[in-house]
């Protein structure tokens, strides 16, 4: 479905600076390129969206959690448990926010805490079950990353294994890189989401356009906003997503509504969480085909008007 056509700089009219729309396929929008076409602001998602981290991520919670608790996980039934706890810390992942929380959820998941519950409840048991252990974020977030830079120094292949980079993703970033202003705005730690971009993408991504929010926690409007000062003539300023509260937020704030948000159909996002995107007028779901049609981008960004 075609949206409403807008005015590009040019003075052709591009499709990809209206309002906010549903995906519009490029069957739909072909028409004729104009002679200018302008460039896009291109923010996404890590982990959900470029890469399947989960099985690493899980495994670094595990050994955080050996170090944290070794009462508890450095034994015998903690590594019997090993693979079914992995197993429902991919389920639970929807509702991870940033790395560090995982070995919050693992310890949960050991002691009994079901997947549906914490999918219903992670908001408020996250703040309860750290301050219950006396945990503190700044030193989980430093714990998490430190276990992550033993392994890697130890063994990177070992950790990379674990990582995956979605089929059909990479090819489309990399066309995006050559053609806009492209940037990862992840919950990762930049350095790692660099040697995952290099090494499993094959997509060297300059760590300048890798804006991380580990350390901070600062929501990633605020990186919108500033991504957006910083390039004001973007033609269109688009967020993929694969986490809906986080799209959800941005929709919320009237000074980001100028950004077109995606939410991904795959990453970590659940049934009910797509329905939900489905109905909100500001947030469009994506396939893999529209990501490659998005991120290709110049039938969106100069089209004239049939
Ligand atoms: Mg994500």
């Amino acid at each position: 479905m075609l949206g409403r056509l807008s005015n590009c700089r040019s003075g052709c009219r591009a499709i990809a600076s209206q309002p906010r729309r549903a995906f519009s396929s490029p069957r739909s929008m072909r028409g004729g390129k104009c002679a200018a076409t302008g460039t896009n602001l291109i923010a996404l998602d890590f982990d959900g969206v470029v890469c399947d981290s989960c099985g690493e991520s899980s495994l670094s919670a595990f050994k955080a959690a050996a170090l944290l608790w070794p009462e508890i996980f450095l034994t015998p039934e903690a590594e019997a448990r090993k693979d079914e706890l992995v197993e429902k810390m991919r389920a639970v992942r929807p509702v991870v926010e940033t790395g560090y929380e995982n070995i919050v959820q693992i310890r949960c998941l050991y002691e009994g805490v079901s997947v549906d519950e914490m999918l219903a409840s992670w908001e408020r048991m996250l703040p309860a079950r750290m301050s219950q252990w006396g945990l503190n974020r700044a030193e989980m977030v430093q714990l998490f990353g430190s276990v992550r830079d033993d392994w890697i120094a130890a063994d990177l292949n070992g950790w990379l294994a674990p990582n995956r980079i979605y089929e059909g993703v990479a090819e489309p970033v990399r066309t995006a890189m050559g053609r806009h202003e492209v940037y990862i705005v992840t919950t990762k730690q930049a350095h790692y989401t660099e040697i995952l971009m290099r090494d499993m993408a094959s997509v060297p991504f300059p760590p300048d356009r890798i804006f991380s929010q580990t350390v901070s926690g600062r929501p990633k409007g605020e990186v919108l906003a500033a991504l957006a000062a910083r390039h004001p003539d973007a033609v269109a300023k688009i967020f993929v997503e694969d986490k809906l509260s986080t799209l959800e937020k941005v929709a919320r704030d009237p000074s980001l509504s100028d950004w077109q948000l995606y939410l991904v159909d795959w990453g970590y996002n659940t049934l009910q969480e797509r329905a939900r995107a489905a109905a909100n007028p500001a947030i469009s779901i994506l396939d893999k085909r529209q990501f490659e049609q998005l991120m290709a981008a110049e039938e969106l960004a100069g089209l004239t008007a049939p």
